[in-house]
């Protein structure tokens, strides 16, 4: 039944030059999203509307959920058009339309009707009364509400006649690209997935590192992470994931640093690697999923102590979270199943009983001296076998 799709946007901030540059980013990431969906499209900016029209047959159900997750969009309204076949049809029209989308209504409503093209002969008002008065004719539970009214059927005079009622909630947000590029920290477990949306939610593209240490972590543990990518894609377009080896770091520091201090070292040297490829690959910041005390290595010291070794903003959007907070947008997103089955971390292997907690800046600096011999040629050759993996979006289902 339904040809088409409207499609709303918030504008605040994107007024004037910018909200060209909003449209057709929107337009084009809209695009991506339904590039592998079944049905071609049509997507088009008609007089600040943008509107998707089915060339043909077209998967409803798929075609809302992919434009679900299309930031910058606040509502997808799906649109029924007809011909201009005189007033009487179109209350006809407007009638069965009604019945078929609002069943067993009986609710407030108004109808709304915009004049898009102006030799059509009768005036908004005119269409409004006689719309309104042929839906209570055929539905006597329904009544008029011009003030607060539970359903607005909206009805455009165009070329063709659009009509649509219902508005199916989006994402929110700007879209992506319209922001910069950020390197996420990605690790197999449920934070830095939803980290990597709620900045891709603000039109901030992401491209991804994750440090794994064969044979100490497994293949699995990276295909998992991988898998993680993919559903952080279908948000965020293709992700550009580096792989790094951090093997014989973590190694290194295990050899030469006191053990409760090893996660704060390895963090810094995770930090430190992720921001040469940010650098590197135009990133103007890096994301993690770290939320205060939620480990040993989040407590305000230990943030400290990771966050001085970057020059770059470290942008960490889930920082006054509860965890069960985190759990739910995980499962609302679609990351959680994936980051909930077991895994290796590289980080709790070699973890230890008692990390520190307020890890004192000055001792570690010191510590980090014993490291000094051969430091650097690790770091180096594990930026020179950075392995890159560029990860499309899965299917668009659970
Ligand atoms: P997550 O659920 O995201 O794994 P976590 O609770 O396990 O987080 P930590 O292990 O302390 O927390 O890691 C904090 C942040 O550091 C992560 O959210 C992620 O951004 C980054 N991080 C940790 N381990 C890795 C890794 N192996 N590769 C890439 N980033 C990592
Ligand atoms: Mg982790």
């Amino acid at each position: 039944m339904f040809k088409a799709f409207l499609i709303k946007y918030a504008e605040i901030g994107v007024k004037g030059k910018n909200r060209y540059l909003f449209e057709d980013a929107l337009i084009h990431q809209m695009k991506m999203a339904l590039k592998n969906c079944e049905g071609a499209f049509l997507i088009h900016k008609t007089q600040g509307r943008i509107y998707v029209e089915a060339q043909g047959e077209f998967d409803y159900e798929e075609t809302v959920e992919r434009l679900k997750r299309v930031f910058g969009i606040s509502s997808i309204c799906p649109v029924v058009y007809v011909e201009d076949e005189g007033f009487e049809k179109l209350c006809s029209t407007v009638v069965s339309y009604f019945g078929q989308v609002h069943p067993d209504c009986a609710e407030t409503f108004k109808v709304n009707a915009r004049r898009a093209r102006k030799d059509y002969p009768k005036e908004s008002m005119e269409i409004n009364a006689g719309l309104g008065e042929a839906i209570l004719n055929a539905y006597p539970k329904m009544r008029v509400d011009v003030r607060e009214p539970k359903i607005v059927v909206n009805v455009e005079i165009r070329e063709k006649i659009y009509i649509y009622s219902l508005e199916i909630p989006g994402p929110g947000g700007m879209p992506v690209g319209t922001g910069g590029k950020a390197m996420l920290l990605l690790s197999g477990g449920i934070d830095s997935p939803v980290a990597g949306y709620m900045i891709a939610k603000r039109g901030v593209k992401i491209d991804a590192v994750y440090f794994h240490a064969p044979p100490y972590t497994s293949e699995w543990a990276k295909q998992k992470v991988v898998d993680l990518a993919r559903k952080v894609a279908r948000y965020t377009g293709p992700v550009y994931l580096h792989v790094i080896n951090f093997t014989d770091i973590q190694l290194y520091i295990y050899e030469k640093c006191p053990h409760e201090e090893l996660t704060i070292l390895m963090r810094r040297y995770m930090m430190r690697i992720a921001e040469q490829i940010a650098v590197q690959t135009g990133c103007l910041g890096l994301i993690t999923g770290e939320s205060i005390g939620q480990v040993a290595s989040q407590t305000m010291s230990s943030l400290v102590a990771t966050n001085e070794v970057c020059n770059l903003p470290v942008y960490r959007p889930l920082i006054g979270f509860d965890k069960q907070e985190i759990v739910e947008l995980s499962q609302k997103i679609g990351t959680f199943e994936t980051s909930i089955l077991p895994y290796e971390d590289c980080c709790t292997i070699f973890v230890a009983k008692h990390p520190v907690t307020k890890p004192n800046l000055n001792v570690i600096r010191r510590h980090e001296h014993n490291l000094d011999e051969k430091i650097e040629e690790l770091v180096r050759t594990a930026l020179e076998t950075d392995e890159l993996i560029i990860v499309e979006a899965d299917g668009y289902g659970k």
